[in-house]
């Protein structure tokens, strides 16, 4: 990561209304829109169907790992903005089979992630979701995607990527793939213990992705460190059937995917060991009752992969008035 990159978010509240006019911004805007039809050409030549996405509601998911939900006063009851479509997508794969969303996501992230260079409070995830997949059909989805579009973006913004000097390590699929309890040996055997059974803290995964030079999954997270929607492993008591795609080169996450939990008495005991009220879900789980198929999705956040395929410092750079933690800004 060599690009010097726009200013730091102190001085981002200074900057961010112009942005969009430097010709560098002009550049990536370019690109980001080139991955957005990439995307879409994927996903429509494999039978999804796109969909417009909920954006408030009585629930949103809450699986968003210490940041809060933004609420708004719906004529005196209170409604969520979407942190993520995660359980009107189940439901809306469990009729039309495979679909996807490209998703605006609100989450007020804790105050320190202003300075990972990986959060902003308001961004846009490609939602997908397909009935009937396990979640190896969806790590190999995961793959086919990233490498159509970050191939795709070639025929389509070379110029702009060529002028921004950005070069991506050719991979080729399929991407490696780590275990959760690998990717914690790694950790210790560099002196970065973490506790079994939460997630990989932001340091930590920064340090993982930077031992990689291609886009890698880490599979099989444990009870406890993810939302109560990710399927336990049947047979293996305590660990999920979901994953991660990292970047490389310190970029981070891009991707976090999982087969769902699909039986109304297994969500019901998982929302009751997350801490989560089961009544408030009742639009959800009354789906579940009249029974739907079984599913694999995953999201992917499309600022990071801006980011990731320009090279930008941070991902707020990768976004026209982007929102930091803290930070009020246009
Ligand atoms: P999650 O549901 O938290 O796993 O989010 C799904 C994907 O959305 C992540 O893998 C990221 O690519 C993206 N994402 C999540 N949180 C943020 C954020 N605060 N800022 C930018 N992108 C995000
Ligand atoms: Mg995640």
């Amino acid at each position: 990561m060599s690009d010097p990159g726009l200013a730091p978010p102190q001085d981002h509240l200074r900057t961010s209304y112009r942005h969009v006019r430097d010709p560098r911004m002009q550049k990536v805007l370019r690109v980001q829109a080139a991955l957005g039809s990439a995307i879409r050409e994927y996903l429509d030549g494999e039978g999804f169907t796109e969909l417009l996405p909920p954006i408030i509601g009585p629930v949103a998911d809450p699986g968003i790992r210490g940041a809060k939900q933004a609420t708004i006063n719906f004529y005196g009851r209170e409604y969520k903005v979407t942190s993520s479509a995660i359980l009107y997508k189940q439901m809306m794969a469990a009729s039309l089979g495979r679909i996807y969303f490209f998703s605006p996501n609100v989450r007020l992230e804790p105050l320190e992630t202003a300075s990972t260079g990986r959060h902003l409070v308001e961004f846009v995830q490609v939602d997908i979701e397909e009935a009937g997949a396990t979640y190896e059909d969806a790590m190999r989805r995961a793959e086919d995607l990233v490498e159509h579009a970050t191939h795709g973006v070639r025929a389509r913004a070379g110029g702009e990527l060529e002028a921004i000097g950005r070069r991506l390590n050719g991979g080729g699929t399929p991407y490696k793939r780590i275990s959760y309890e690998e990717a914690l040996r790694i950790l210790a055997d560099h002196g970065r213990e973490i506790p079994y059974a939460t997630e990989i803290p932001w340091a930590e995964e920064e340090f993982l992705s930077t031992r990689f030079q291609a886009p890698f999954f880490i599979y099989d997270y444990p009870r406890g460190s993810r939302g109560f929607y990710d399927r336990e492993h049947p047979d293996r008591p305590g660990i999920l059937r979901d994953f991660d795609l990292l970047y490389p080169e310190g970029y981070g996450e891009a991707i976090s995917g999982a087969e769902r939990e699909y039986e109304y008495a297994r969500v019901i005991a998982r929302l009751r060991e997350t801490g989560e009220n089961p009544s408030k879900y009742e639009w959800y789980l009354d789906m579940l009752r009249e029974g739907i198929p079984p599913s694999s999705g995953f999201g992917i956040g499309v600022e990071r992969l801006t980011r990731y395929v320009c090279g930008l410092k941070t991902v707020w750079e990768a976004r026209p008035y982007p929102k930091v933690a803290g930070v009020f800004s246009p």
